[in-house]
């Protein structure tokens, strides 16, 4: 086997991108992933236009998947306080459905290999990597990124902190039919969590919201919190009563974790939520893991031509990197969590906003990034 082929573990957003980055370079790639395609997600579906320049770059078509366009975000609080605003940047709205589909076509296209198994274990010895699978096929490899992303069986394998932590969120997501705007992205408060509303391609609506689990267990089922919590706000009860749910069921998941994690574990650099997740009110999590797939690929790319002379410069340069870029916005997202999540802040927070119109925009800043410009 040629140690020289970057090995990524998980087929996500960053995954993939870093694979179709990395192939464009001629760096040969092996990505590993447990689940085959096409494949819902949970997830809010809205992402940033920052991704846009980038996609470009890498020649992404995303206008195929005939995405919505979004440039307005409407917000409520519990009690049905609504602000409208501009975004800053604005985003489009496609299912990840599509999206991971379409980004995974591409990049066996260009010549990725992909293996559809599960990482069992990691191992780093001699400056090497031993990479083995549920069915036991062994890959060895200089380099390996990490993209297998908010929670993993090899989190646990690594020994990482934050799953030693248990993490009182859970989220449901789910596509339904029938009316709302485009162009707008709804973040609907409710008691003990946030919903998040978009329409992504063919007309569909994206409902999707993160619960804490000491609200939900009170409740039988996930029905029922629907209608005994999430509907005391009456915008998401008037969605609710004016769609129809197009899955047989809406999707779960649960244990997710807004800890701190580190961008570089046992060696391996870590990329997108394998990194860090942010919460998904600020609607940036996709945009980040699209990010730092592209500044792994570029240290990747200057190790491979010796321009990054050791290991230890490059593990260096990433952390530094993705530190830089993605630090403070993860920061920004715990405070705005911790704010909206307590009703009485959430409330003094919305009579400012009121006052100043103005500061809305500049929160939403603080949370995303730039356009996602090319170095090299
Ligand atoms: C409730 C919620 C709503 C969100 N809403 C938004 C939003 O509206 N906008 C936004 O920008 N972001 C949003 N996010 C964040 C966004 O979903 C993530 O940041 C994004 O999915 C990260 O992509 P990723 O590639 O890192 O991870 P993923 O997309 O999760 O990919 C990881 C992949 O690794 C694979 N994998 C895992 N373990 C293994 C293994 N052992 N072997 C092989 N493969 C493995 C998995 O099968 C998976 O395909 C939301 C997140 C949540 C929780």
């Amino acid at each position: 086997m040629n140690e020289n082929k970057v090995v990524i573990i998980g087929g996500g957003l960053a995954g993939l991108t870093a694979a179709i980055h990395l192939r464009k370079l001629d760096i040969p790639v092996i990505l590993i992933e447990k689940n085959s395609y096409p494949k819902h997600k949970v997830c809010g579906e809205y992402i940033s236009n920052e991704v846009l320049p980038y996609f470009q770059w890498l020649n992404i078509a995303v206008e195929d998947l005939k995405p919505t366009h979004i440039n307005k975000l409407q917000f409520s609080t519990i009690s049905g306080k609504t602000i409208n605003t501009d975004l800053p940047l604005g985003g489009f709205g496609v299912s990840r459905y599509a999206l991971d589909y379409f980004l995974f076509q591409r990049a066996t296209a260009d010549g990725c290999e992909m293996i559809q198994e599960s990482v069992e274990n990691i191992n780093f010895t001699d400056d090497v990597f031993t990479v083995t699978t549920s069915k036991e096929t062994i890959i060895k490899s200089k380099i390996v990124l990490g993209a297998f992303g908010k929670r993993s069986n090899i989190d646990i394998q690594l020994n990482r902190n934050f799953i030693q932590k248990k993490s009182p969120w859970l989220a449901i997501k789910a596509h339904y039919e029938g009316n709302f705007p485009d162009d707008v992205v709804g973040l609907y408060n409710f008691n003990g969590g946030y919903c998040g509303v978009s329409k992504v391609e063919n007309n569909r609506i994206n409902i999707c919201y993160l619960a804490s689990y000491e609200t939900f267990k009170k409740h039988k089922d996930s029905a029922v919190y629907q209608r005994e919590v999430i509907e005391q706000n009456l915008h998401l009860k008037h969605i609710f009563q004016n769609t129809q749910l197009l899955f047989d069921k809406p999707l779960t998941i649960s244990q997710i974790s807004f800890e701190q994690k580190q961008p570089v574990e046992n060696h391996i650099l870590m990329i997108g939520d394998t990194a860090g997740l942010i919460h998904p009110l600020c609607g940036n999590g996709m945009a980040m893991a699209i990010h730092s797939a592209k500044i792994a690929a570029e240290v990747i790319n200057n190790f491979s031509k010796e321009k990054i002379k050791s290991r230890a410069t490059l593990e260096q340069i990433y952390t530094q990197q993705w530190n830089k870029n993605f630090k403070n916005r993860l920061r920004t997202g715990r405070l705005l969590a911790n704010i909206l999540l307590k009703p009485k802040l959430s409330n003094i927070a919305f009579r400012i906003v009121m006052i100043a119109p103005f500061l809305l925009p500049m929160i939403i800043k603080k949370t995303h990034g730039k356009p996602i410009t090319i170095s090299a």
